[in-house]
């Protein structure tokens, strides 16, 4: 019988929680043990009752959470607060960890979890693919975040984002600009036209318009001649001059425009500048920009990371937790796509490591001493390269 602990979070301002009840119960049918570290899932709202109802030993001892388990979860695998050589050191060799590693900030560590032997699994490196969808926590939280930053934009915003018809006249509807149609910025164009928005948006991907309209929203065309998406369904690095076209196509909407959400990202990459600081300056003074693209250098100019800001006038979120203010439902989904990863790799109560299999290949990042992910063999070349 194979036992999972679950961590508690140490990170910052974390309130998810990697494994809730209903996932338990789900592991413990599929012959797993669950220990739970005493006090992980309540920020979250989950109480300890419900985790010993699904079958789950709540356990207080740190050292008795490690000796005992063999696979771990937590949300966040690395943070400054405990950083990599603490998480590592005290795990038996052979340890499986699931959860963000974020190998693009640190990349460095990877190396050191090998040397130790440890199996790992970087859930932002989950593939794209339709068998995978249930395992996608970085789509499950850009989701979270879509929805997220249209509510703080509307109560940031000085307007109403619905049209109403009052005593006093018509109020017409606030007008949102979503940049990047992809799994955060479907979300967010949902969530404004919900609340009533007029919403326009746009994307280097040219199969996104459809959805784009499904939801009720105008797609703003540009002309891309380059090919716009990569094998792995995610956008394309484009040329400087595509760029600086884009950026004349967003200036001419902004005046008219009262919100932007801005989503473009290049996976892996820096984010697209797409807002510099003259745009802003051509903004109505209360409109709002959440650059979702933050953490990845910002698609504003004037965004910074983590704060919100007003420049010009202009509101400017630069929010890079917008998942975890939704504990509850975001710890509710990545605990069911960690389930689904494990539910993957169990075989007869144990726990196949199948490196031929794509989802397990694209997702692992050591395993017995080595470094076997190609993507993270790349970056830790390019940063070589650079030191
Ligand atoms: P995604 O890859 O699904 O979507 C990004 C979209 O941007 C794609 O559709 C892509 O075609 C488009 N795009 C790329 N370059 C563009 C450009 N120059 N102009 C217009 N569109 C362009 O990514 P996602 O999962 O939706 O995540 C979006 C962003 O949100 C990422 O930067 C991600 O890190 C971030 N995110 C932030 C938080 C937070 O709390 N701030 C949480 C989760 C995700």
């Amino acid at each position: 019988m194979i036992t999972i602990s679950v961590l508690k979070e140490t990170a910052e301002n974390e309130h998810r929680v990697a494994l809730v009840p209903e996932s338990v119960g789900r592991l413990i049918k599929k012959g797993f043990r669950v220990l739970v570290q005493q006090g992980a899932g309540t920020t979250a709202g989950f109480r300890t009752m419900e985790y010993e109802d699904a079958g789950a030993e709540i356990v207080s001892d740190y050292d008795k959470l490690l000796q005992d388990g063999e696979v771990f979860l937590k949300v966040q695998c690395v943070c400054l607060q405990d950083g990599m050589m603490q998480i590592v050191d005290p795990f038996k060799e052979n340890s499986v960890i699931i959860g963000f590693f974020n190998p693009f900030k640190n990349i460095n560590n990877v190396e050191e979890l090998a040397q130790k032997n440890m199996t790992t699994f970087s859930m932002e490196l989950v593939p794209r693919v339709s068998r995978a969808q249930k395992m996608d926590a970085l789509s499950a939280m850009s989701s979270a975040a879509g929805y997220k930053a249209v509510v703080l934009a509307a109560s940031s915003l000085n307007k109403f984002f619905p049209m109403m018809m009052t005593a006093a006249g018509t109020i017409s509807p606030a007008r949102v600009l979503v940049i990047g149609a992809g799994v955060a910025g479907l979300q967010a164009i949902a969530t404004a036209k919900r609340l009533g928005a007029k919403v326009k948006a746009f994307d280097t991907r040219p199969i996104v318009q459809e959805q784009v309209e499904s939801l009720g929203a105008e797609f703003v065309s540009l002309d891309v001649s380059e090919e716009a998406e990569t094998a792995g369904g995610y956008a394309e690095e484009l040329s400087d001059d595509f760029y600086r076209h884009e950026q004349i196509v967003i200036a001419q909407q902004l005046a008219e425009t009262d919100v932007v959400i801005s989503t473009a990202q290049i996976f892996g990459k820096r984010a697209p500048l797409l807002i510099t600081e003259e745009m802003v300056k051509t903004m109505r003074y209360g409109s709002v920009i959440v650059d979702l693209a933050a953490e990845q250098g910002g698609n504003c100019e004037m965004t910074v990371a983590g704060k919100t800001v007003e420049r010009y006038g202009v509101n400017i979120h630069g929010s890079t937790d917008l998942p975890g203010t939704l504990s509850y439902h975001s710890s509710e989904m990545f605990s069911r796509n960690v389930t689904a990863l494990l539910m993957e790799m169990v075989e007869e109560e144990n726990i196949k490591i199948d490196l031929e299999d794509d989802i397990i290949s694209g997702t692992i990042m050591t395993h017995e001493g080595k470094i076997l992910n190609e993507h993270v063999i790349n970056l830790l070349k390019q940063a070589g390269e650079t030191q």
